[in-house]
């Protein structure tokens, strides 16, 4: 049976991925739409590959060129921020949510509320809206599955178990390609040099999150929301070599973990074909060439993310909103030369610290105004530290 499919994000890196492995499996999907920030080449050429009924930049500057790469190919050309959501309603058997930051967060929205099933890639939805993306999944009886190697991971270790049961959930990290730097190795550390990581291919900002271990912090926030099962229960474990992608660990002391390569093709799959299986063709894992499974705690003197995720989820309400806010912002400063790296944790340490009496967002809305608030909080901080 054929199945319908929408990729939001579709010419980043997630994106990719999920349609490589709808290349090799054409027939059992036909792809609605297929949405970017722009790119509009590469979006229209996909489009046509796949055969989409709607393409979508999100960018409303890149339509002409998107339409122009279309030509007479037939299909239906929408820009700006209200197509992407208007995508994301359409309904489809199938979303694949992988824009990268905050930006996701409406057309998720939008996707959820048609009561749609989203393998969600886009964590920074997620942590920006927590309580009100959740009860917006409950309340249209959406269906979650997460997409994340984390917690797709543990989401697989929990099939046919119960969170009542559940001591502990850890999330592996890979520690990124910087983990083993001196403080002054850090401190003069370059966007190349942060993205350049070891076990996996992704977008820049997630690179750079991986880089400072935000992209943990992030994920335990993530998995907070996903997993109810209590801040105390969530760990985190550093493990390098990126085989084991997260472990739940149950009341009679049996653990569970889930293996694989480090390509997201494994996950995105076990969210394509979910509830069943469906064949990669990626070459199976190896264990006696990869040797060694090696574990160490997080080093956060160094890698102060982590931390200021924790206290963000601890302390609730707008927190995590501001800290997603503030990271994209630092990020992305990073990312054009105007700040250094150890800069990025400080920037959001202290644009949180500077908006601590924000209310709790309640709706997507809220949500939204907390994310755009902190951002020019982060920004004007950012003016007064160039280059520091
Ligand atoms: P990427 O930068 O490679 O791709 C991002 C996609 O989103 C592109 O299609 C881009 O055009 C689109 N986009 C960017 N900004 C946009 C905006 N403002 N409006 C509309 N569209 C926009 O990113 P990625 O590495 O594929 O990551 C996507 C998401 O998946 C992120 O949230 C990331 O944290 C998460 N994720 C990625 C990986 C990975 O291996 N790449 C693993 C786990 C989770
Ligand atoms: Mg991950």
């Amino acid at each position: 049976m054929t199945r319908s499919l929408t990729v939001l994000g579709a010419t980043g890196s997630i994106g990719a991925s999920t349609l490589d492995l709808v290349r090799r499996n054409r027939g059992a999907w036909r792809v609605e739409a297929l949405t970017a920030h722009c790119s509009a080449a590469e979006l229209a050429a996909l489009a046509i590959e796949f055969d989409a009924k709607l393409a979508v930049v999100g960018d409303e500057g890149c339509l002409p060129e998107l339409r122009a790469a279309l030509g007479n190919s037939g299909i239906e050309a929408a820009g700006g921020a209200k197509a992407l959501a208007e995508a994301a309603a359409r309904p489809v058997d199938m979303t694949v949510a992988a824009i990268v930051g905050c930006a996701g967060l409406a057309p998720v929205m939008a996707a959820v509320e048609r009561g749609g099933t989203i393998a969600l890639a886009n964590k920074e939805a997620l942590v920006s809206a927590g309580e009100v993306l959740m009860q917006a999944v409950a309340r249209h009886g959406a269906t979650l599955l997460p997409t994340d190697s984390e917690h797709n991971a543990i989401f697989q270790c929990l099939a046919g178990n119960r969170l009542s049961d559940v001591v502990r959930i850890t999330l592996t990290a890979s520690g990124g390609p910087l983990r083993t730097w001196s403080a002054e190795r850090l401190h003069a550390a370059t966007p190349a040099e942060a993205i350049a990581h070891p076990n996996w291919s992704m977008g820049a900002k997630i690179s750079v999150d991986s880089a400072t271990m935000m992209n943990k912090g992030l994920e335990y926030i993530e998995a907070y929301h996903l997993f109810p099962v209590g801040l105390e229960k969530l760990a985190i474990v550093v493990h390098p070599q990126s085989v084991i992608h997260s472990m739940v660990e149950f009341r009679d002391r049996s653990t569970l973990a889930q293996l694989g390569p480090s390509d997201m093709r494994v996950p995105i799959a076990s969210c394509l074909a979910w509830p069943q299986r469906m064949e990669t063709q990626l070459p199976a894992l190896d264990l006696a060439a990869i040797g060694q499974l090696t574990f160490e705690a997080p080093n956060e003197a160094l890698f102060p993310a982590t931390r200021l995720a924790r206290e963000a989820i601890a302390a609730g309400g707008a927190a995590p909103a501001i800290l997603n806010a503030a990271n994209e912002v630092a990020v992305a400063a990073f990312l054009a030369g105007q700040i250094r790296f150890t800069r990025i944790a400080a920037l959001v340490e202290e644009t949180l610290a500077r908006s601590n009496d924000a209310p709790p967002p309640t709706s997507l809305d809220e949500v939204l105004a907390v994310d755009q608030s902190a951002r020019r909080q982060a920004m004007s901080l950012l003016e007064n530290s160039a280059l520091v």
